[in-house]
């Protein structure tokens, strides 16, 4: 990982906060051979610190990680910031395991929308008729709704923070920075950058993360017939990364069309250009440290 953290590292704290990728896939969920090395589910990422956790979008990948967390026997307890309500961050609700738990707690927070829309009224829109049986009466876990607006801070545990900003997005979307105990991460997807330069904002708002998880959906190439659609290229995130001094960038929302060979070498790419960048895959899992301010795989 490159050192060009400007921030200190917080004294004496080394405690790790991990992260685990369980769906990197954007749009649409992608399985089968071609894509078996990536992964195919839709976005999900686990970020956890001891006892604290937070799940940052539900995609078709939160229904493994809500197998694993019915597996531990620990009703789940977590509070889960939205990027926004397309589809492919949401599809896995209906099918994460906590849902049906009563003991389990889930707080849902969303600033995308516009009142009186808000997460309470949009969310449960996925699983009701006509789109699934209605699900209300199965799901009988806790489910809190927190609508905030962009710029707002958000506090769910004592010693972490989270902040918020507007996306660039159809139908707007909220990038998240979590601080934890003196490591931070930054996620970032579903966003399009200006047509000239960086977004003034995004650089503020990431500068000196260790991690910045960050949309990549389209090549160069494609992204000249998909202008407007919402999101980001490789060299996009390289160029906000190298402004903004962020320890490790991680792409993400791999677009349904890229197979394991053209991931591999976006992955080749992403590395000649900046070095110790990584290509999210399903499953992988990253421990980040404050005091030697790095980013492993684990
Ligand atoms: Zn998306
Ligand atoms: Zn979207």
């Amino acid at each position: 990982m490159t050192e060009t953290n400007p921030e200190p590292p917080a004294p004496g704290n080394d405690a790790g906060l991990t992260i685990h990728f369980w769906g990197v896939r954007g749009s649409l969920p992608t399985p089968g051979l071609a894509t078996v090395r990536h992964g195919g589910n839709t976005l999900c990422v686990e970020l956890r610190r001891g006892p604290h956790l937070l799940i940052l979008d539900a995609g078709s990948g939160a229904r493994e990680f809500g197998r694993e967390l019915a597996a531990s026997g620990v009703p789940l307890d977590a509070d889960i910031p939205l990027s926004h309500t397309h589809l492919d961050h949401i599809r896995g609700l209906p099918f994460f395991a906590p849902m049906i738990d009563p003991a389990a707690k889930l707080r849902f927070r969303g600033g995308h929308l516009a009142p009186p829309d808000g997460i309470a009224e949009a969310l449960p829109r996925s699983w009701r008729a006509p789109l699934m049986p209605d699900l209300d009466a199965a799901f009988r876990a806790e489910l809190a709704f927190r609508n905030f607006t962009a710029g707002d801070a958000l506090e769910p545990h004592p010693g972490s923070q989270v902040g918020t900003v507007a996306l660039n997005h159809p139908g707007n979307a909220i990038g998240y920075r979590i601080e934890w105990d003196g490591a931070s991460v930054c996620y970032i997807t579903d966003t399009e950058p200006p047509a000239r330069g960086l977004d003034q904002r995004l650089p503020r708002f990431v500068t000196g993360s260790y991690v910045m998880i960050y949309d990549a959906s389209f090549t160069e190439e494609e992204y000249k017939s998909r202008v407007g659609w919402g999101h980001s290229t490789w060299r996009a995130a390289a160029d906000l990364a190298d402004a903004a001094a962020i320890g490790q960038l991680v792409l993400f929302h791999h677009d349904p069309g890229h197979d394991d060979t053209t991931m591999d070498t976006i992955a080749r790419a992403i590395v000649a250009r900046r070095p110790g960048s990584l290509t999210a895959m399903e499953g992988m899992r990253l421990e980040v440290r404050g005091r030697d301010r790095s980013a492993h795989n684990a």
